[in-house]
């Protein structure tokens, strides 16, 4: 099937950047060996899953969506691809992305974007656009993404497809490169709610290795999942957030969103209008947090330690030439625009002024969800203000492209889960409409009961 739709001969959805195959039939081979010696085998084993590229993999190449990490093969897996790999999912390959996971449409992946299978010349949202992308065109039925600023939810709106951010802490970022180490987190994708829970099973747990990790017990999310399914939302209290869904969103997106709200009313769900005031400041605060992380966090890519070096012509050449060398040639236009930015916003003079407000809008954000969950027990607003638009509409216009954002970023500077799910095609343009949906800290399960509700 990837080599049917993902290459340029069959339509070039391009989802993948790097297909495993060999590895892939050994893997699925030793599921049937272990099913043929009848070991206890999970509910995934065997199952094909795509990751996406910003997690390590042992002996496959793992790029970020970067020229600086082009060659570059992890000599160790992830917690999360360990993770899978112990519970018999079969790891087929790495899928596309915005370089280090900056933008909202693959269009920065430094190998060529990933499109939109509902439609080639269209944008599978981003960051995480191949990991959606290979769940719409039936590549695999499920995939990993990570979520900074909405890269898991975003993709899975623009695409029809389900995908899930969880909690912050709740699944390792071991093995996860950083972009920004406080918003970062890793989450499962899939195309029903029950697949995504099943394999959010798989992922979660407490690590050792990440000092975020959550201690605790593994939540029960597909039991859960069945719930919704089975039994309704009778009691369940249901929070329209009213800052994230008016002015600004397409009529499109706002009629099924409206819809699927009756929905979860007749689902026997007791919906109410909520107000988090703060929320129309999370985007700038999030837009300065961001690059001040990533400038940090990308400062390892020095030309010595990883993949790409480029060492300039002439005698006595230092290392700083060579590392200012490999960044101007290995690091994207946007890449390079929020290393500036972060370093800029943290410098002496200003970091009070731009990081440190943005902090404390980030605590400001978190009080009005602390409140709005004080009387609703889950959120709910559209994923993203417009279906998937054209590639190249907002490439030149950086501003256009995170104001998109809105409605994702709030749960990251929060560290809560979030879920979007389908909910339909707008009817202007036919194109997939996304449901969000959001919980307290550690209250994932409820995403999975919500949303397999509206399924
Ligand atoms: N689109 C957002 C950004 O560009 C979110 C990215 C992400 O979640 N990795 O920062």
């Amino acid at each position: 099937r990837i080599a049917a739709v993902d290459g340029d001969a069959g339509g070039g959805v391009h989802a993948f950047l790097h297909v495993a195959a060999e590895q892939a039939l050994a893997a699925a081979a030793a599921v049937d060996a272990d099913r043929a010696r009848g070991a206890e085998l999970g509910p995934l084993a065997g199952v094909p899953i795509g990751v996406k590229d910003v997690l390590t993999t042992r002996g496959m190449p793992t790029t970020c969506g970067s020229r600086i990490l082009e060659g570059w093969v992890p000599p160790y897996d992830a917690t999360v691809v360990r993770q899978l790999r112990a519970a018999g999912l079969v790891v087929v390959g790495k899928t596309n992305m915005d370089e280090f996971a900056m933008g909202s449409t693959t269009e920065h992946s430094a190998f060529g974007p990933t499109r939109n299978p509902w439609d080639l010349e269209r944008i599978p949202g981003g960051s995480g656009g191949g990991s959606a992308a290979a769940l719409a065109a039936f590549e695999v039925p499920l995939t990993v993404g990570s979520d900074t600023g909405g890269s898991i939810r975003q993709p899975a709106a623009v695409t029809g497809t389900v995908g899930v951010k969880p909690t912050y802490g709740g699944v390792s970022r071991y093995g996860l490169v950083a972009m920004a180490s406080s918003l970062d987190q890793a989450g499962p994708c899939g195309r029903t709610v029950l697949d995504t829970a099943l394999l959010h099973e798989v992922m979660a747990g407490h690590d050792p290795y990440d000092s975020t990790s959550l201690p605790g017990e593994v939540p029960a999310l597909a039991a859960a999942a069945r719930e919704g399914a089975r039994g309704g939302l009778a009691g369940v209290r249901v929070g329209v957030v009213r800052e994230l869904g008016g002015e600004g969103y397409q009529a499109g997106v706002r009629a099924r969103f409206d819809e699927a709200v009756a929905l979860l009313t007749e689902a026997g769900a007791d919906v109410v209008e909520v107000s988090c005031p703060n929320l129309v400041h999370a985007l700038p605060a999030y837009y300065l947090i961001m690059p001040s992380e990533a400038s940090s966090n990308l400062a390892k890519y020095d030309g010595m330690r990883y993949g790409l070096r480029v060492v300039p012509g002439g005698d006595g050449v230092t290392a700083e030439q060579v590392m200012a060398a490999t960044r101007a040639a290995g690091f994207g236009e946007e890449v390079k625009r929020r290393i500036i930015l972060g370093t800029y916003a943290l410098s002496a003079g200003y970091y009070d002024a731009y990081y440190g407000s943005a902090q404390k809008v980030r605590t400001l954000v978190q009080r009005d969800f602390a409140a709005a969950f004080g009387q609703v027990d889950v959120l709910v607003s559209p994923t993203a203000p417009t279906t998937a638009y054209r590639l190249g509409e907002k490439l030149d216009d950086p501003l256009a492209m995170y104001a998109g954002d809105v409605a994702t970023i709030p749960a990251n500077l929060a560290g809560i889960p979030g879920m979007s799910l389908p909910v339909g095609l707008a009817e202007e343009d036919g194109l997939p409409v996304g449901l969000q949906v959001l919980a307290p800290v550690r209250e994932d399960a409820r995403l999975y009961r919500v949303g397999a509700a509206l399924e």
